[in-house]
């Protein structure tokens, strides 16, 4: 795999027309807040777009109640990057939580499963790591950690 000093937040906004358009179509609100000094990093910056935009589908898929609220923030550390993607959504359910990652497992009729097993290569790929923080009724929240290098 290919990667080269990129910028995350840039990364970001590079798909942000992307995400509002599918947000605003969900009558989504959505709260972008990007670190300001973000580093570079090695990425694959194909493959980062395609992890935020199934991160992002994710959240606008599970948000099908009254309030709709999509985040998306990056923030950094001594040695790590992170990327939080998070909806007011429906939860997953914590027996699920074991299998999401698990190729072809959705509790959608039409979902493929594809989506976080697609993220958790990409992730490993990076050597990061992937931690869901889940409630049901409340709300997810997917916290991406990435290596500076
Ligand atoms: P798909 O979206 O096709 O179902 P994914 O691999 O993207 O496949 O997700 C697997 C399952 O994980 C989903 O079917 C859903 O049950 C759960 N899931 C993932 N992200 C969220 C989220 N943000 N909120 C609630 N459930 C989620
Ligand atoms: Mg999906």
């Amino acid at each position: 795999v290919e990667k080269e000093s990129s910028n995350l937040n840039e990364i970001i906004n590079s798909i942000y027309p992307l995400i509002m358009a599918d947000a605003t179509k969900n009558d989504i609100e959505v709260k972008l807040v990007l670190a300001d000094d973000m580093p570079e990093l090695l990425l694959n910056e194909k493959e980062i777009k395609q992890l935020i935009l199934n991160l992002v589908r994710n959240a606008i898929e599970a948000m099908k109640a009254d309030c709709r609220r999509l985040g998306i923030e990056t923030h950094v550390h001594d040695d790590k990057v992170e990327l939080i993607t998070s909806d007011s959504g429906c939860g997953i359910d914590s027996q699920h939580l074991n299998k999401i990652f698990d190729p072809f497992f959705t509790t959608k009729d039409n979902g493929t499963g594809l989506g976080l097993a697609v993220c958790q290569s990409i992730v490993d790929r990076h050597k990061g790591s992937v931690e869901i923080r889940s409630e049901i009724g409340r709300g997810t929240a997917v916290i991406v950690t990435l290596p500076r290098s």
